[in-house]
């Protein structure tokens, strides 16, 4: 049996038989066991009334009250009777009621001289023709001597009668309910297991055209189930996404590669092509260098997203002052604003630490203005702000350039994402910059929010958390601290 329907079905077959056959033994013994206590003290009940109805005296039976015996005495044969039979002892006169005499039947006599206990009653079942009976022997003794021995007897017809329809009733029931109860499981399970069924077509669907887009969808299933596809629907989401980011990634990373060097293999190929001065193989291989180190930072952006991705170990965090990174670095970014005719102002507040890890919150701010710088408008403006909110840190960086379309913003912070590709402004930029700068708040802990419309510039806000002194792990600035 491999299949769950089989051992449900097995199984279930298997436990009613044994509950059937349990309950039926208890029921059959208790029942006959209280008829066999009942039928016993009716006939202690007959055998007390007679036993004082007469007296033995020298092997001879006297009556004390021959119509109370008369009465008492059962004449009726049949199933109900009640039989009785005196012995006088040892080899005395034998007196049988007239029912017994009827049946023309001596019940054997047994001598009890062992059994010398007052009051004491024997019970035996035995066989007459082909009834059975019950039997009830008391030994009457006088001065410790046995003088008689009183019979009391009833046939076990109604018991044995009762017995065997109970016996036939459960062989008969038992079958009947284990086909219903086969048959209900049968179909439980039936209806029960049809939702795995769907869900084996799906993912061989999925598995053939190799495509995760197909929901599995299933007409009825339990909670459980439903439960279960829920996870896997969302879980095939997932994987779905990924490759397709994968593939994306994979399709976008070869295009922003190739673009510099076919520029360099077309200028090598140019100036290659004759006998050139020393300022064209000069110019060329300007050109060349230019490409070439922007395919280092595409290779370095590329790495760095990658390390992300594959990052087991959190960044190195230590507590820092952000208003220190900012200052350290302002000549830099200053000098590269300059170079574009772009104004950089900035007002930063003293004293404000995050806990954080100091060359990616460098490497953050850089990409926040660098763009800033290289999609304002000429002679435009950047703002660069630090401050302290009662909740959090707060980085902003705003431009008065060119600005993001709304339905742009939201696409801007994922890989290799340019709004045009063809804007001389892209110049040198490969759509990694955002993805990245949104890793490295994520990992800070921190959030990144954009404000802009298509030319009213660009208001880009990063919240860092505030402090928590109370971790003992931190403490003062300059301290590291794993998260
Ligand atoms: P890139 O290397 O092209 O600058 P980014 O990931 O840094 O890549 O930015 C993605 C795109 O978002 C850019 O191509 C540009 O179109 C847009 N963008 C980023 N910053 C700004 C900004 N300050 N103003 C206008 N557009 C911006």
């Amino acid at each position: 049996m491999k299949t769950i329907k089989g051992k449900l079905l097995l199984w279930n077959g298997i436990l009613l038989i044994a509950t059937f056959i349990l309950l039926e033994s208890i029921v059959y013994l208790t029942v006959k066991q209280a008829l066999y206590n009942e039928l016993d003290s009716n006939l202690y009940d007959e055998c007390m009334e007679v036993s004082d109805l007469f007296v033995v005296e020298n092997g001879d039976i006297t009556f004390l009250d021959d119509h109370e015996w008369n009465e008492a005495e059962h004449s009726e044969v049949g199933a109900n009777a009640i039989y009785f039979q005196i012995v006088a002892y040892p080899h005395g006169a034998i007196i049988k009621s007239s029912n017994l005499e009827e049946l023309n039947y001596t019940f054997a006599i047994t001598p009890y001289e062992y059994a010398d206990i007052p009051d004491q009653v024997f019970i035996t079942n035995i066989e007459v023709g082909n009834h059975k009976f019950r039997k009830l022997d008391y030994p009457i003794y006088e001065n410790g001597t046995m003088v008689a021995l009183l019979t009391v007897a009833s046939t076990l017809d109604i018991i044995e009668n009762f017995m065997n329809v109970n016996l036939k009733a459960f062989l008969i029931i038992t079958p009947i309910c284990l086909v219903i109860s086969l048959a209900g499981m049968w179909i439980l399970s039936k209806n029960s297991l049809k939702p795995l069924e769907q869900i084996t077509q799906t993912a061989k669907r999925m598995l053939a055209s190799s495509n995760l887009k197909q929901p599995i969808k299933v007409t009825r299933a339990d909670k459980e189930v439903s439960h279960l596809i829920d996870t896997l629907n969302e879980l095939f989401g997932k994987l779905d996404k990924s490759i397709e980011e994968i593939k994306n990634f994979s399709a976008n990373a070869s295009h922003e590669l190739r673009t510099p060097l076919t520029i360099m293999r077309g200028n090598i190929d140019v100036i290659l092509s004759r006998e050139r001065t020393p300022d064209q193989y000069r110019e060329t291989l300007q050109i060349i260098l230019e490409e070439v180190k922007k395919l280092s930072r595409i290779v370095d952006s590329m790495l760095m997203l990658a390390r992300s991705d594959a990052l087991k170990e959190k960044l190195q965090m230590s507590v820092l002052r952000l208003d220190e990174v900012i200052k350290q670095n302002l000549p830099v970014w200053k000098k590269i604003a300059q170079m574009e005719e772009i104004e950089l102002n900035h007002s930063v507040e003293p004293s404000l630490e995050i806990v954080g890890n100091e060359e990616w919150i460098q490497e953050l701010i850089t990409n926040l203005v660098e763009n800033a710088i290289k999609y304002n408008h000429p002679h435009g403006k950047v703002f660069l702000r630090a401050y302290q909110k009662p909740e959090q840190i707060v980085l902003e960086v705003e431009d008065t350039g060119i600005g993001i379309p709304e339905e742009e913003q939201d696409k801007i912070f994922n890989r290799f994402y340019r709004i045009d590709k063809n804007n001389p402004r892209s110049f040198g930029g490969s759509g990694l910059g955002l993805a990245i700068v949104k890793w490295i708040v994520e990992e800070h802990q921190g959030r990144i929010s954009l404000t802009s419309k298509a030319n009213e510039g660009a208001l880009f806000r990063v919240e860092f958390p505030i402090v928590e002194f109370e971790d003992s792990s931190l403490t003062k600035a300059g301290e590291i601290k794993n998260w």
